[in-house]
């Protein structure tokens, strides 16, 4: 096992992996820009080293910079939580040439999923199932006219690159594909420095779900059932649910079974989510997360697993030592996610944070790293809280869900709590009868 483990990342991750590390006997470093210099994740830490200005580019994302904090710190392992560098193969390879482990996949896995294009082709060889669209990359507006035509409207035009929701565009007719598809590629290489696109058809009413596996480096893979992320806005995760109100166990089963038979096919390593559109009873890959999640502790609630522990253990070359007929599915969790942004118009909110206390109780968990008097600074992503709640039934979690949001307050700047609990006293929330466009409206019913 790891002596110690450098946390490349900041904010509730930071914590989150720090509290992993403290529970397995492994010290932990912590590293911050001078904007986190007050930072929860390090103040926990053993030792923590600031690693430049506030701007992600010169600190959280600043390869040398982080690589001499390992060095001087005699880090034996670094974690990237999620985002930052979490999915830059270069990074995980450079941090494997310097000794170090990589906790996550092979930067070969790392770059093959990252493509979306290459991702879709590998699993379609695999026998996964993809939403119809275009074979590859898009190489002119008159190819992107002729693959629109042929799997019909409406369609939507990806970045090869993307991520975050960004570089999508919807074309509903074939005069607005052209536009669509030059759009897009600006988009994209702006955003992405890489402007190769596909098509896939535009699915009217899926639901997102996903599917979390742990693969260790000795064949073994396991999945840990589904996570249902159909609450989105700007193609943006706000809640999320283990498992998916839609699904019945032969259906996760049957998916569980195709996935990790995939994975295992190509020698897949540590944690890894496939991200599937379900409509009509269907599935459709749309692309792979080559890290932790956001979400991923709806599923450690319902699993009663630490996902963050089991990919440091697989890191470390540990076998997962249980089999998929061990992986027991225990009643049903929900998580929100609570950012500095006003409620109505999203704009972020940053500033000083004047009260802050958190809900407890049964079955009730909170991933923070706020406290009174913290100031959210503006340079980085808004999410300052998740609260995730465990019940033996969804109507359950739903109440406890309703308690907590209740319980909770977070003064001196806005945050989108209200917006959590209007969702959470919705009937058609409660009724689980939603797909990926049902926020959208309920924001937009709500604004106006
Ligand atoms: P990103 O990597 O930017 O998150 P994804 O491919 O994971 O992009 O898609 C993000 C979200 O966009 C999905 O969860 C879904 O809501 C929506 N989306 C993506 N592809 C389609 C599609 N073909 N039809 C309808 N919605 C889609």
């Amino acid at each position: 096992m790891f002596g110690k483990v450098l946390i490349a990342n900041r904010g509730e991750i930071a914590l989150r992996i720090h509290r992993a590390c403290q529970e397995m006997g492994v010290r932990t470093v912590a590293v911050h820009s001078t904007a986190d210099a007050n930072a929860m994740h390090v103040r926990l830490a053993d030792e923590s080293v600031c690693i430049g200005p506030p701007a992600a580019r010169d600190s959280y994302l600043n390869v040398p910079a982080l690589l001499s904090a390992a060095a001087i710190t005699g880090a034996d392992a670094i974690h990237p939580g999620y985002g930052f560098l979490s999915e830059n193969a270069d990074f995980a390879e450079i941090v494997e040439a310097h000794g170090i482990a990589f906790i996550g996949p092979s930067p070969t896995h790392i770059r093959m999923m990252g493509d979306k294009i290459e991702a879709k082709r590998t699993m379609a060889r695999l026998g996964v199932p993809l939403v119809p669209g275009s074979d590859g990359e898009l190489s002119s507006a008159e190819e992107a006219i002729a693959v629109a035509e042929k799997i019909g409207f409406p369609v939507l035009i990806k970045a090869a690159a993307g991520g975050g929701g960004r570089g999508m565009k919807v074309a509903r007719s074939r005069d607005e594909v052209a536009e669509a598809f030059r759009v897009a590629r600006t988009e994209a290489k702006a955003a992405f420095s890489n402007d190769a696109v596909y098509m896939e058809k535009y699915l009217d009413r899926p639901r997102h779900i996903e599917l979390q596996v742990l693969a260790d480096a000795h064949g073994n893979v396991v999945h840990f059932g589904e996570r249902d992320c159909s609450l989105q806005r700007r193609h943006q995760k706000l809640v999320e649910e283990a498992g998916s109100p839609a699904l019945d166990a032969a259906a996760r089963d049957a998916l569980g079974a195709r996935v990790t038979a995939a994975l295992r096919e190509i020698g897949y390593r540590n944690a890894g989510t496939l991200e599937f559109l379900w409509q009509d009873g269907q599935f459709a890959f749309i692309e792979m997360n080559t890290r932790l999640q956001v979400e991923h502790p709806v599923t450690e609630m319902v699993c009663g697993i630490d996902l963050v522990r089991e990919q440091v253990r697989i890191a470390a070359g540990q076998t997962l030592g249980y089999g998929q007929d061990e992986v027991r599915f225990d009643g049903h969790a929900i998580e929100c996610r609570i950012t500095a942004e006003d409620p109505d118009t999203f704009m972020p909110t940053p500033g000083r944070v004047v009260t802050y206390h958190a809900p407890g109780g049964l079955g009730v968990r909170v991933d923070s790293a706020l406290y009174a008097g913290y100031s959210v600074p503006p340079h980085y992503d808004s999410l300052i809280a998740k609260l995730v709640v465990h019940g033996t039934t969804r109507p359950q979690a739903l109440a406890r869900l309703r308690r907590a949001l209740d319980e909770f307050v977070i003064d001196g700047i806005s945050t989108t709590l209200p917006l959590h609990r209007r969702i959470a006293a919705d009937p058609e929330f409660g009724s689980g009868d939603y797909t990926i466009h049902w926020l959208e409206r309920f924001v937009a019913r709500g604004a106006a």
